[in-house]
């Protein structure tokens, strides 16, 4: 009896701990009308169980990576705090790239959406289903770029401020479509 009280105690401690944690996406369409596609899933975003959206970033259009025969790409990056796990999130974010008939054909290639943890706090995991930073994150310019517009002073763990990085990328492919509200 008491010892079940003492892990209760503990249970709800470690549940108050977890409160919080500053988590953000990476958002990419370039199939079905992708500016609505990420509009949509921003609010959504703002919906998912225990997270509230902090801000957004505004919406860019980017050149696909990979095979160039196929649309360009619209991409955002949102900041969230979430009581969330790592994991609990990336199965939210699936779910959600799922009902939104996420079609996924080949590699790089289109997709109606593509939601991604790029950060979550200063966390570096390294799971068979996750990894954070995201792997690809600190090379490309349609993630830096909007990351910046957010929070011009974030680092990424292990690879320094998005400043530097960001000064040594090209981001002359990009063009915002859509400002943040
Ligand atoms: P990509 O985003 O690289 O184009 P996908 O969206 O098809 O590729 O994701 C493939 C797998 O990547 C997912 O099934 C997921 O388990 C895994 N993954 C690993 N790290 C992450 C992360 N940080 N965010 C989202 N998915 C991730
Ligand atoms: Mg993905």
């Amino acid at each position: 009896m008491s010892q079940n009280s003492t892990i209760d105690r503990t249970a709800s401690a470690s549940h108050t701990a977890s409160l919080n944690h500053t988590v953000y996406i990476g958002l990419g369409s370039n199939l079905e009308d992708p500016v609505q596609q990420l509009k949509t899933a921003l609010n959504e975003l703002d919906q998912l169980p225990r997270t509230k959206r902090i801000r957004a970033s505004s919406l860019y259009s980017s050149k696909p990576v990979g095979p160039q025969d196929q649309p360009d790409f619209v991409n955002a990056v949102a900041c969230l705090s979430t009581e969330l796990t790592p994991i609990e999130l990336l199965d939210a974010l699936q779910a959600l790239e799922q009902s939104h008939r996420r079609v996924r054909e080949r590699h790089w290639g289109p997709r109606t959406l593509d939601l991604d943890i790029l950060l979550y706090d200063e966390q570096i995991i390294e799971q068979p289903r996750l990894i954070i930073p995201h792997a690809f994150m600190h090379t490309r310019g349609f993630v830096l770029l909007p990351l910046a517009e957010i929070d011009a002073h974030l680092s990424i763990p292990n690879k320094g401020s998005i400043s530097d990085i960001l000064s040594n990328i090209a981001t002359d492919d990009l063009q915002i479509l859509t400002k943040s509200e």
